[in-house]
């Protein structure tokens, strides 16, 4: 027996990016376990990836090429060979880029991190087609723009330094589901003991194992914010050597949250004031004690209209108090920006030939559901007449489900799709084609958790006719013709281009090492903003932005409520009266893991929690089956009654593969594809359903 151990690294879009050892016998994968020695990973893996070889090795994969035999949406299919899969391809492509190239669409996102299986030879492929561009906005861009305002990048404090925090406010996110290894770090944070506070609407299994637990409002946490710096300032828990020499309007700041009494705030986010007294004062005298305070944000709570705000008014709590100084205090959204990646090289955006006739066409990928219906028009440009869809699954994840459904259920529309699955998106496909998963290609990995890149080199062959996206591209770009060297790139050349090594933060990056290593660490200062160096404009942390002022949004810390709610949407509110919010299911990843049978079994089937009022009022028991709609939609689902939402707020963890569904529908349906206040990202938490009991048959 020939049995070896090989170097991977998690794919999934979680900011963990665990580091992965795969044992390997005779050419099969036996066994898959955290790498001990990664100091994020430590040798843990969540329940989900522990299960990747019943995902890799499942019936069900996607084996070869497919094309569409039955009618869009019906999921019958008949194999191909790659031939014919690429010569249709190719023809149908061609043919669209003769009349403009702007009517083909990538559709992408983070099926897989991967720099080499994600935007590598698929953007290099799109731009050399001069294909519409992709504004990929639908988890992050929000509050990556909301961070950029604010203290110039995504950049935080170090996850590994959490445990030296003294307290832990975790704001808008469920580590224990999504980002297990913070979590790790502040038990470990609190058997030293910290103080864990909670801020979510939903008693989430996070929220309940937390000392504290905030409750507010859906869409308030901008407000909740400024209450917070009103009692900081009101009551001078103030780090003012911080202030006068790291950031910029501070004057301006003091007299916005002037108006944010204890009082207006609870109002608005729906708790006591004595709860924003008490949490402000915590934070603030804390920092004074010359502690390390520091907050975990998650992207739940800017999926709302005022979600870029929300991140921003967060943001400027640290540089208030002095957080920055301490490598345990400060804030953390995402890592993202610390990696000096090199996009420019991976996609070629120099291979996209301008033509002054048809200018650039960017599709936000969140708005796809009226984009796929949309004529073509002077405004908009041609309509869409191809997509290939990689790394994504539009019609599960995309909001206002029904209309994104309809677009891919359009005659005239081609759509290709790479995929591992028969997903809800696959079954609306002409050509399929098999992926292969994370075991079987080379990819080099960044993260937006901690500061790690992290190598994944291949443990077994590619099962069937499956190949990596990167070779699939290779091939079509051969028979479109394109004939750059570019397109000849081999995957390891593509990883060795994936970051810059010799920047300020991978000195001795290498990727040979890497790949034997497994991982390498970025070089960074423990406390990155402890004096300043804001990659900001003025390089301070902005209280007021003049870039935000340019951009037509105001200037200082503002709440922008949301398009939903019984405080903005009275009228709206009398009709559907129940806010709803679709935070991740424990056991599953966005869609991924869905159909991997004994993670399904955990979870059963799509449920609806409502809090215990709100289903009495309704003549709801817990296990009754429910509806849940409003004008845009509807879905079905077993109620849970208990007090974990707080009352006038349904919870319907996500996200279920609609086929998987007894009623073929997923919360998706219930969502609005009205846009936040920067970053162009989609209002997934900003929604007012009404919900009523399904009588038995
Ligand atoms: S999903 Fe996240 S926690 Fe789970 S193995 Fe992947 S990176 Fe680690």
């Amino acid at each position: 027996m020939n049995t070896r151990v090989v170097r991977a690294a998690c794919p999934h879009d979680c900011p963990d990016t665990c580091a992965m050892l795969v044992t390997v016998t005779d050419g099969v994968a036996t066994a898959i376990r955290g790498d001990p020695d990664h100091p994020n990973t430590a040798g843990v893996l969540c329940t989900k990836v522990s299960r990747y070889l019943e995902r890799t090795y499942h019936p069900d994969r996607i084996r070869q090429p497919l094309k569409r035999i039955g009618p869009k949406g019906s999921g019958q299919f008949a194999p191909i060979g790659w031939e014919e899969a690429l010569a249709t391809i190719a023809a149908r492509l061609q043919g669209v880029a003769a009349r403009d190239p702007r009517a083909i669409l990538p559709y992408s996102y983070a099926g897989t991190m991967g720099a080499v299986q994600g935007e590598s030879m698929a953007m290099r492929f799109f731009n050399r087609i001069g294909a519409s561009r992709l504004d990929r906005t639908i988890c992050a861009s929000a509050g990556g723009v909301g961070m950029k305002y604010t203290v110039g990048a995504k950049i935080g404090t170090d996850t590994e330094q959490f445990e030296h925090a003294r307290l832990i406010l975790i704001w808008g996110g469920n580590p224990i589901a999504s980002n297990l290894h913070f979590w790790m770090r502040a038990q470990e944070a609190r058997r030293k003991g910290a103080i864990l506070v909670a801020i979510d609407p939903y008693r989430s299994l996070t929220a309940e194992k937390c000392q504290h637990h905030v409750a507010l409002l859906p869409g308030t946490d901008a407000a909740l914010a400024l209450g917070i710096m009103h009692v900081l300032v009101r009551d001078g828990l103030l780090d003012h050597d911080y202030i006068d020499h790291y950031t910029l309007g501070f004057e301006s700041l003091r007299e916005r949250v002037v108006e944010w009494t204890p009082q207006r705030t609870a109002d608005t986010c729906g708790i006591d004031a004595a709860r924003v007294e008490w949490l402000a004062r915590l934070y603030g005298e804390t920092a004074q004690r010359g502690e390390p305070v520091a907050i975990r944000m998650n992207y739940g709570l800017q999926r709302v209209r005022g979600g870029g705000m929300a991140v921003r008014n967060i943001a400027c709590l640290p540089a208030l108090v002095g957080a920055w100084r301490h490598p345990a205090g400060g804030v953390l959204l995402s890592s993202g920006d610390s990696f000096p990646r090199r996009p420019d090289r991976l996609e070629r955006p120099d291979l996209y030939r301008a033509d002054p006739a048809r200018p650039a066409r960017t599709i936000n990928m969140s708005t796809i559901g009226d984009d796929l219906l949309r004529p073509a028009s002077d405004d908009f440009g041609p309509a869409i007449e191809s997509v290939i869809v990689y790394n994504a699954n539009p019609v599960a994840v995309a909001p206002e489900s029904a209309k994104v459904a309809r677009g891919f259920l359009r005659e005239d529309l081609f759509t290709v799709v790479l995929e591992h699955f028969r997903t809800d998106t696959v079954d609306y496909a002409d050509i399929v084609l098999p992926a292969t998963t994370q075991l079987e290609h080379t990819d080099v990995h960044a993260t937006y958790g901690h500061q790690y890149i992290v190598a994944n080199n291949p443990a077994i062959a590619p099962l069937g006719e499956a190949k990596p996206n990167s070779e699939i591209f290779r091939l079509l770009a051969q028979r479109m013709g394109f004939d750059e060297p570019c397109f000849a790139d081999s995957d390891e050349a593509i990883a060795e281009q994936a970051f810059e090594a010799g920047h300020a933060h991978t000195r001795d990056y290498d990727w040979t090492s890497v790949k034997a290593k497994g991982w390498y660490k970025l070089d960074m200062p423990p406390a990155p903003f402890a004096e300043g160096g804001f990659p900001t404009p003025s390089g301070k942390c902005e209280f007021y932005s003049e870039r935000m002022a340019q951009h037509g949004l105001d200037p200082l810390p503002a709440y922008i409520p949301p398009y939903e709610s019984a405080a903005s949407a009275p009228e709206l509110a009398r009709t559907y009266p129940l806010a709803m919010i679709s935070p991740p299911q424990r056991n599953f990843l966005n869609t991924s893991f869905v159909n991997v049978q004994s993670l399904r079994d955990t979870e059963g089937e799509p449920h609806l929690e409502l809090h215990r009022v709100d289903a009495a009022a309704r003549g709801i028991r817990d296990g009754d089956r429910v509806r849940a709609y409003n004008d845009r939609g509807e879905m079905l689902a077993c109620a849970r009654v208990s007090d974990r939402p707080r009352q006038g707020l349904v919870v319907a963890l996500s996200i279920w593969w609609k086929k998987l569904a007894a009623d073929g529908r997923n919360a998706n349906e219930l969502t609005s594809q009205r846009l936040t206040d920067m970053g162009r990202a989609p209002t997934f938490y900003d929604v007012l359903v009404q919900v009523e009991k399904v009588p038995a048959s």
